[in-house]
């Protein structure tokens, strides 16, 4: 198997693999011609008609277990033993950990490198990443991307679509008319805004608040996947048709999605989907239906959500 093709099942697996930094230096060992031996007597081996018979496992394994007497050259290496002022080198000194994943591997395709490189991020990185993103026609027409904001230890992960016109220019979610109207949401069901996280499905705002196209939701899916991998919520609440949809990918319409618990993701975290306060502003006769959704939301947290586990923890 090639260096190369090991790499590649090694990153598939997610091992590590560890590469010298430079060459061993090598300590100079005195010539021992019955291990090293010279060119004719390879020659006279291979010529041999019938070479010595392998030892057995077993006779093998008895030999390991049986008291060695001293090696007629044990002594003589110490004299090998390297001066006085050597001092032994440290793992740091030869060694460095080369995790190649697909971040790493330049076979990989740009957006799978982009994607693990993101998914690697601590929340500094991951926000100044988002800052500068170029990877979506987005970029040109924001003021500034709206990365989220609230809690990162919080039990409630509260996902809206997109920013609109008031958080692209304060750079933060759920701060314009209808954003506003999240917070008494949140609050009658006992939670504080700074209590829960709040994000959108996109970063940038779309041009006249028009839907996200799906390869702009596509390209900003690693952000927001990796701020649920940090956060771990007890429960997501999906605000909107284009949250619920875009999570639970899928387009059934969000009156359907509503009023049971979904799960997201290989962590299976339990997800409640509702409409957007925008719509509540429209039709307030369904405000009913949102406090049923929130009071299902709270009750899958206590019940499903699975104990959240931070690094203090452990
Ligand atoms: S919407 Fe997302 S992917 Fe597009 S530029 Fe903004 S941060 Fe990048």
């Amino acid at each position: 198997m090639t260096g190369d093709r090991q790499r590649e099942y090694l990153a598939a697996l997610g091992i590590p693999l560890w590469l010298p930094r430079r060459p061993l230096a090598v300590h100079p060992q005195p010539a021992d011609p019955s291990l090293s031996p010279a060119p004719e007597r390879l020659d006279a081996r291979a010529e041999a008609p019938n070479p010595p018979a392998a030892p057995s496992f077993a006779k093998m394994q008895s030999a390991r277990d049986q008291p060695q007497p001293m090696a007629r050259g044990d002594a003589e290496d110490f004299e090998s033993l390297p001066p006085d002022d050597w001092t032994p080198p440290t793992t740091d000194d030869y060694w460095e950990p080369v995790f190649e994943t697909a971040a790493d591997d330049a076979a990989t395709p740009p957006a799978a490198r982009r994607e693990a490189r993101i998914a690697r991020m601590d929340w500094e990185e991951l926000a100044a990443e988002a800052r500068q993103c170029t990877a979506c026609g987005l970029c040109a027409t924001r003021t500034q991307a709206v990365f989220g904001v609230g809690n990162h230890e919080a039990d409630w992960l509260v996902i809206g679509e997109a920013p609109g016109a008031d958080e692209d220019r304060l750079g933060e979610p759920f701060v314009g008319r209808a954003g506003k109207l999240l917070n008494p949401m949140l609050l009658a069901i006992g939670l504080k805004r700074e209590q829960v996280y709040i994000a959108n499905i996109l970063k940038c705002r779309p041009p006249e608040n028009r839907d996200p196209a799906p390869a702009e939701a596509s390209l900003c899916r690693p952000f927001l996947e990796r701020q649920i991998e940090l956060i771990r919520p007890r429960i997501i609440l999906a605000v909107g048709r284009i949250a619920a949809q875009n999570l639970l990918d899928t387009d059934t319409q969000i009156g359907k999605l509503r009023g049971r618990v979904h799960r997201f993701g290989s962590a299976q975290i339990p997800l409640v989907a509702t409409y957007h306060p925008a719509y509540l502003l429209r039709s307030p006769r369904e405000k009913r239906k949102v406090w049923d959704d929130l009071r299902l939301a709270r009750r899958a947290s206590a019940i499903l959500g699975e104990p959240v586990r931070r690094p203090a923890d452990s």
